[in-house]
């Protein structure tokens, strides 16, 4: 894959069109103000009783009902969570979107899964900042930018490609290095990630590691301490160095541990089931169930949110959280620089 700088893109390609970021949460406000910044007009559309007007208005962003941004606009940024895309597009967006104006998302969830399905007269691509909102703000702010990914699913004014790339550079994202990629790669490889590894894989290992412990007779603060908060240590090692660079910081006795147990936790068993995962993703079989769960008001995701808000790795990381300066304060100091 090869990065396009700033020095590659043409702004002009944006120059003059006035952008719709539909949403103001962690991405619509990072986009939103960036675009801003970077000399763009820009008018941020939400429901009349969104909890988002106050937040956009204190940032002095033009804020409209949805439909009046996407008949204004020249290029329409969806940013609401993916979930409720549909509903939105099918009321606000759909007819109001300027013939030969450009749809566009951060993630290829409702064009791949069909769950959006965009009229030929438009462009429809995709800029995704590899990182959260926050952090898309704040490297902007202070002149560097976040990786982005952009793909192109329909190209109508031929120009669809110089167009996603001019919006990632003007968010910062040409400071960084832009990949491009297609919509069913980013849609598919973003999926696994999180439940695989990010965020199921990840929260799965943690919880399993704390439960051995306590369920063996440790205190659950020690179990707390060496099987959650530690871990932040060591993926930020990885994070700046690699896995190999993170073992320099390790010691021979963790290493050694780490190269002859791991591969004991995650196994031919665990990767077998990454496969069906996956495979689960690609049928559309997941995007299926997702689409079924929300339809039918959440009733699944509401029970694991509360019975994992009750786990009593919550309750001991509350208490010694409280034991953490570092959280006292929102000049936070990074922990391994
Ligand atoms: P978010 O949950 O932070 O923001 C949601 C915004 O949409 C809020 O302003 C909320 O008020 C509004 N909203 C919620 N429901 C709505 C509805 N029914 N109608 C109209 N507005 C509604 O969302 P996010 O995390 O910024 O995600 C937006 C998009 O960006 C998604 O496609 C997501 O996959 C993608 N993305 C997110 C991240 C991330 O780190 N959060 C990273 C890359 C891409
Ligand atoms: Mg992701």
């Amino acid at each position: 894959m090869e990065a396009i700088y700033d020095r590659d893109i043409d702004r002009g390609a944006i120059e003059g069109k006035t952008i719709a970021i539909i949403g103001y949460g962690s991405q619509g406000r990072a986009h939103a103000l960036n675009l801003r910044d970077s000399g763009c007009k820009v008018i941020v559309g939400l429901r009349g009783d969104s909890g988002s007007r106050p937040g956009a208005q204190r940032d002095g962003v033009e804020v409209a009902e949805v439909a009046e941004a996407v008949k204004r606009a020249d290029i329409t940024m969806m940013l609401i969570p993916d979930e409720e895309q549909p509903a939105t597009y099918l009321r606000d967006v759909k007819d109001n979107l300027k013939p030969g104006s450009s749809l566009a998302f951060a993630h290829g969830f409702g064009i791949h899964f069909g769950t959006i399905v965009p009229p030929d007269n438009v462009d429809v691509w995709m800029c995704a900042p590899k990182g959260p909102g926050r952090m898309v703000r704040r490297e902007y702010e202070i002149g560097r930018g976040v990786p982005c990914l952009i793909a192109i699913h329909q190209d109508k004014s031929g120009k669809a490609k110089a167009i996603a790339a001019a919006y990632a550079g003007a968010i910062g994202g040409g400071r960084a290095g832009i990949l491009e990629t297609n919509f069913r790669e980013e849609t598919e490889t973003d999926l696994f990630g999180e439940q695989a590894v990010l965020c199921g894989g990840t929260t799965a290992l943690v919880t399993a590691g704390f439960e051995t412990l306590v369920n063996a007779g440790y205190a659950p603060e020690m179990a707390y301490f060496e099987c959650l908060h530690e871990l932040k240590l060591i993926v930020d090692l990885m994070y700046e160095k690699g896995i190999e660079g993170m073992r320099e910081s390790i010691s021979n006795t963790a290493k050694y541990g780490d190269y002859t147990r791991g591969p004991r936790i995650v196994n031919d068993e665990t990767k077998a089931t990454m496969k069906t995962i996956l495979t689960e993703i690609q049928s559309g079989n997941f995007a299926k169930q997702w689409v079924a769960e929300h339809a039918a008001g959440k009733p699944n995701f509401t029970n694991y949110k509360a019975a994992a808000a009750k786990h009593p790795i919550e309750a001991v990381g509350a208490k010694l959280r409280t034991l953490m300066p570092w959280f006292q304060t929102d000049k936070a100091p990074a922990l391994t620089k």
